[in-house]
């Protein structure tokens, strides 16, 4: 049976039900949006594999639109996973805002699996994304 999620807020609805009873979100003028905010959206959908293949389209479709939540996602996502491939995403849609974010991950501490790399690794890190700018 295929599970039916409010477009707006993610939680679970039923498939006939045609307003989000928590958000109030109408789910026709929710599907008439396009794929990007559709995609932007999906960056805080609550399974984790939602965000990441999410993250991992609007990087190859170098959504700079997306810039911002990637960001937030990349800062902020209590998943390690989650926040690796919004950096990747964003090493694939660059930008000056992008490069902005990547010093700052450099001068506070770079966290990405779960623990912080060395120093050494870290500039290694910058290193290689200042090369790809
Ligand atoms: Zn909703």
């Amino acid at each position: 049976m295929a599970i039916f999620f409010c477009l707006k807020c993610w939680r679970e609805i039923a498939e006939n039900q045609t307003v989000c009873q928590i958000c109030g979100a109408d789910k026709a003028k929710l599907s008439e949006q396009s794929l990007l905010a559709k995609l932007i959206r999906s960056l805080r959908h609550r399974k984790p594999e939602t965000p990441i293949r999410a993250a991992y389209v609007l990087g190859k479709l170098k959504a700079v639109e997306a810039v911002t939540d990637l960001i937030e996602i990349a800062s902020s996502s209590p998943d390690p996973y989650i926040r690796a491939t919004a950096i990747e995403a964003l090493g694939n849609i660059r930008g000056a805002r992008v490069q902005q974010f990547v010093k700052s991950l450099w001068y506070t501490s770079l966290t990405v699996i779960g623990k912080k790399m060395p120093p050494t690794k870290q500039q290694n890190t910058f290193a290689s994304i200042e090369l790809i700018q």
